[in-house]
């Protein structure tokens, strides 16, 4: 009996390790929408996101800090401007990953704002109407990073929580790498449409959302995605957020 129970689970250990990480898809648990609307709380693990890309960024259950996955470890940014590695067990509501497999870079023009830096990720070849994953690493001049407070049941619409509890820290002559994905428009509730960048200093000790930077010297590696796995959690927010909440959390000005 006890045997038989091991098989299996060597079994399944090797059917879960021989799942073939799809090439330009991006895997996603839960919506932005939802998200928005207070639905911080998920089911999935760290370790679960991983088995789907190394690269990529998110939140933890209770929105307690901005995640960022890079080479295959999960970084908590705290309000502190801290980063911090995450343990295997941790949950998160929302994230997006990829399997990183860029088709092609280019150097990053220093002095740049994020506007800036944003227009030129989007020059062709690059499709307007598919997710582009985007790591840029290089020397920030400035880097302005954001992340929020650990939130308490009954929860809080997160535009609600950004305007009152976020904490900005802004560095300066920095180097990291920058996590990006850009959604087109037509995904306006499963993702932020346009950019959206986590960073991670280059010794992992401080992380956050971008909220604002000029570009030092750096290299920016693009992989276009076709597509787009979602795991819809089980239990969310009647509600969901509409583009104009999606924009005031993402890019508060
Ligand atoms: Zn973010």
């Amino acid at each position: 009996m006890i045997r038989l129970k091991l098989w299996r689970a060597l079994a399944l250990a090797v059917f879960a390790a021989a799942l073939p990480a799809h090439a330009g898809e991006v895997y996603q648990i839960s919506t932005i929408s939802s998200l928005l609307a207070g639905g911080y709380d998920g089911d999935t693990t760290v370790a679960e996101l991983l088995r789907h890309g190394g690269f990529g960024l998110g939140t933890f259950n209770g929105v307690d800090g901005e995640m960022m996955v890079l080479d295959g470890r999960v970084y908590r940014g705290t309000i502190d401007g801290r980063a911090h590695a995450v343990a295997d067990s941790a949950l998160t509501p929302f994230a997006v990953v990829v399997v990183f497999r860029p088709q092609g870079s280019a150097p990053v023009v220093a002095g740049q704002s994020l506007e800036q830096l944003e227009a030129a990720l989007d020059a062709p070849p690059y499709s307007a109407s598919r997710v582009l994953a985007a790591r840029i690493d290089g020397r920030f001049r400035a880097i302005a990073i954001r992340s929020e407070p650990k939130q308490q049941p009954p929860y809080r619409p997160l535009p609600e929580v950004i305007k009152a509890q976020q904490v900005v820290h802004t560095f300066e002559e920095v180097d990291g790498t920058l996590i990006g994905f850009r959604f087109p428009a037509a995904t306006t509730s499963v993702n932020v449409p346009g950019w959206h960048f986590h960073f991670l200093s280059a010794d992992r000790s401080r992380g956050g959302h971008v909220l604002g930077l000029t570009t030092g010297a750096g290299l920016a590696w693009l992989e276009e995605c076709s597509e787009l796995r979602i795991n819809l959690p089980a239990r969310a927010p009647e509600s969901s957020a509409g583009a104009d909440a999606i924009k005031a959390v993402e890019r508060p000005r």
